[in-house]
């Protein structure tokens, strides 16, 4: 049952300063919420525009670093209870300061933004793509068999490859991404730093192979680390056993 509500009146008595919430989402581009200001319904709109905002990164419409932090708890937990195998993929563009020094930093972001456009379209929609820092992203795949993580990270690369990047003058850039991966230990509850750990030191070893490649954990390996492996057994439930 709904609440009752209690209407805000436009007015500078107003209990509640809504107005710089309302100015960030018109500044966004975000419509006010429908209905009657400050009603309950109202209101959750209003909350559920901010949340929306404040997980999306603003150049490219992607989750923010922020969103993909939360994204990886819940898939952490998830991994744990069901067991099913997860894979995170982390990208950087391969020398991308070049891009901005030669062709500009506004370039640069419309590179930033087609690599971002790339990813998301090359995923399913229960993945969530993230851009993680100024040319880094990162992917976490829910349910993705251990078979298919180099198929599917080796597809992004390639679409990335493919892209061109309309610049002025007439231009058109191409560049490419360096991909490391690493599945979720399953059955065992890992942390967010050590699963990024794992497909961080992937992408640093893409980068010294080359770079526009695409490095995966080995499996075996992946199923639990050094330290996933004590968090495991100082858990209480293995206690018994020791
Ligand atoms: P590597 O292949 O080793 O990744 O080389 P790199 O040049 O891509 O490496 P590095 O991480 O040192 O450079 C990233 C550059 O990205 C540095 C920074 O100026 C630029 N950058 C960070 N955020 C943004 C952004 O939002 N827009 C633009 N245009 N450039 C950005
Ligand atoms: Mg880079
Ligand atoms: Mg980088």
């Amino acid at each position: 049952m709904d609440r009752p509500c209690h209407p805000i009146p436009a007015d500078e008595t107003l209990p509640l300063r809504l107005d710089q919430a309302l100015q960030l989402l018109a500044h966004s581009g975000v419509p006010e919420p429908h209905g009657e200001r400050g009603s309950t319904a109202w209101m959750q709109q209003l909350i559920d525009a901010l949340v929306e905002l404040s997980s999306r990164d603003a150049l490219t419409g992607l989750s923010n670093r922020r969103a993909f932090q939360l994204a990886l708890e819940r898939e952490i937990d998830r991994v744990a209870r069901s067991g099913e195998p997860a894979l995170m993929l982390v990208a950087d563009i391969d020398h991308f300061k070049l891009v901005n020094d030669r062709f500009g930093h506004a370039a640069g972001d419309e590179v930033i933004r087609a690599v971002a456009g790339v990813l998301a379209d090359s995923v399913r929609p229960m993945d969530l793509v993230a851009r993680v820092g100024g040319e880094e992203f990162a992917i976490i795949l829910p349910n993705c068999p251990h078979t298919f993580g180099q198929t599917v990270a080796e597809r992004i690369r390639q679409q990335v490859e493919r892209l061109r990047v309309p610049c002025a003058n007439g231009r058109e850039l191409a560049v490419s991404i360096s991909v490391g991966g690493a599945f979720a230990p399953q059955w065992v509850r890992s942390t967010p730093a050590l699963w990024l750990e794992r497909a961080d030191l992937q992408l640093y070893a893409a980068k010294a192979a080359g770079r526009n490649r695409v490095l995966l954990e080995p499996t075996a390996d992946s199923h639990v680390s050094h330290e996933e492996k004590r968090l495991l057994f100082d858990s209480t439930s293995f206690q018994d056993f020791i």
